[in-house]
Parts: C-alpha cells; structure tokens; sequence
C-alpha cells in the first residue's frame, strides 16, 4: 500500500506572529517557517506503518513556493520516501488544494491519504473533509489511533465526550489529531540521506486546477493584549469580583 501525506508550510508555531502594519496579512519576512505539527504527526505514522509493514511506501506532497521543498526534506528525513512539490503562489485556499490533491491522487493511486486535521496558520480544518468527498473516499477525521485491515482501516476519532471508532474501506483519508502519536525527530545522517531521495516538482498548471481565490480577507488585526490576572484573598472576595466585576453570577 502507498500512503500520500499532504503537508504544509506554516509560520514555525514557536514563532510569535505578526500583523503587518497595514493589516493586509501576516508578516512573513524573515520568520522561521517549518511543516505544519499536525502534519509531522501525520508524517510519522505513515513512516510507522511502513515500518510495521503494512505499506511500501511513503511519498509526501506540498503546495505552495519554493520553501515548501524545505519541509518536504524534513518529511524525508523522518523516513519519507519520495516527495512531490506541487509548486504554485502560496496561500491557496483549502478548496483548490483538495482539488489538487484529488489530481495527485488520481494519478499516484495511494491506499491511504494521512493529512493533518487542520494547518495551524489559518485554522481552517477543511481540506481532508473536502479532498474525501471530492474523491468519493470513506473519511474518518481526528485519529487518535489508525489501524489497517485486510481490506480496510479502523480509525479511532475523538469526538466530545469521548472516541468513536470507525472502520472504513480503503482507499480513505485521515486526518491526525495531536494524540495519534509523538513525531521523531530527524537524526544528522538521516538529513544527510534525505538530500538523494526523489524529490518531483510539479507545477499547478499541470493539474489543470484552477485556483483562483475565491475569498477576499478584508483585514487581520492582532488580538487584543490581555490584563494580567489578580490574586483575591478568600472566597467571598472571588464572588464579589464575579457578580460585580466580570457580572458572570
Ligand atoms: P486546513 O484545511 O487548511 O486546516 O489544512 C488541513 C490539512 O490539509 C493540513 O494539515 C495539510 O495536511 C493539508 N494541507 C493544507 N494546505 C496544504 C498545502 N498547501 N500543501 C499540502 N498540504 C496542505
């Protein structure tokens, strides 16, 4: 079986984000820029599937400039085994990257598309939800726990209140959530080999999508800065301040 991880280039989540001064976007100028986390997840439990022998291989996929071909050095690094740079402007909106992705899919005939639940940059959660029902594929969303079959997967999903496990048939898409497992890191001689591993690049054009925007951001604005908290002396004072101050009671 072949796994086809999608994965992201987001602002490195260490990093504190900017707005830029005239609220058109984020400030992206010099900032450390790396694979989105939930995708790193996604990542390692391909490579840990691979590993167990339940897939041959590996291939990893990313949308956007030339840095995206960075993160998918640190996918192949981690144990990937073949990367596709689909190269076009960055930015694109999850609709256009889930038709990509079907292309891609279509062309590459994976068993098992793993993807992050969501990039940490513009939180949209979209793109696995819309990659499967562009494909027709079985989805099972915010895996905390995957295990193949003979012919199909058994995904465990946390839902509030508690996990739900889903069996589905294969080929499908699963979307990681962070307790699915802890991502390795990248070993010096592993990074070394990672430089002679297949890396394709494919332009956009190619796929014949089209991925004009179709949403216009009126602004970004910083959120505002929070007051530091207060100690309150005993329990009555915390009902006083919360009926009279934050008027919560
Ligand atoms: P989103 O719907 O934007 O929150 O993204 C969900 C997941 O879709 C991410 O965790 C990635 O696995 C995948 N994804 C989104 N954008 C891209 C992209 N430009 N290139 C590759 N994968 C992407």
């Amino acid at each position: 079986m072949k796994i086809l991880v999608p994965v992201k280039r987001v602002v490195d989540h260490n990093v504190k984000v900017r707005v830029k001064s005239d609220g058109s976007g984020v400030e992206l100028d010099n900032v450390k820029m790396s694979i989105n986390p939930f995708d790193e997840i996604a990542v390692e439990e391909a490579v840990r599937l691979k590993e167990a022998g339940k897939a041959d291989e590996v291939v990893v996929v990313s949308m956007g400039s030339k840095g995206c071909q960075d993160i998918l050095r640190t996918a192949l690094a981690v144990g990937a085994d073949r990367a596709i740079h689909l190269e076009c402007a960055d930015g694109a909106e999850p609709l256009a990257v889930a038709k990509c992705l079907k292309e891609l899919a279509n062309r590459e005939q994976p068993g098992l598309i793993i993807m992050g639940k969501q990039a940490i940059d513009d939180d949209c959660n979209q793109t696995g939800q819309m990659l499967a029902a562009l494909l027709g594929w079985p989805q099972g969303t915010f895996a905390s726990r995957i295990e193949p079959q003979a012919d199909s997967i058994a995904v465990t999903r946390e839902i509030d209140g508690g996990l739900e496990t889903l069996k589905l048939a294969m080929p499908a898409v699963v979307t990681c959530d962070l307790r699915l497992n802890e991502p390795r890191y990248a070993s010096l001689p592993n990074i070394m080999k990672a430089k002679r591993k297949p890396l394709d690049v494919l332009s956009v054009a190619e796929l014949g999508v089209d991925i004009t925007p179709r949403i216009r951001a009126i602004n970004y604005a910083a959120p505002k800065a929070r007051s530091g908290g207060i100690k309150v002396a005993d329990v009555a004072e915390l009902v006083e301040k919360l009926r009279h101050e934050a008027r919560v009671l």
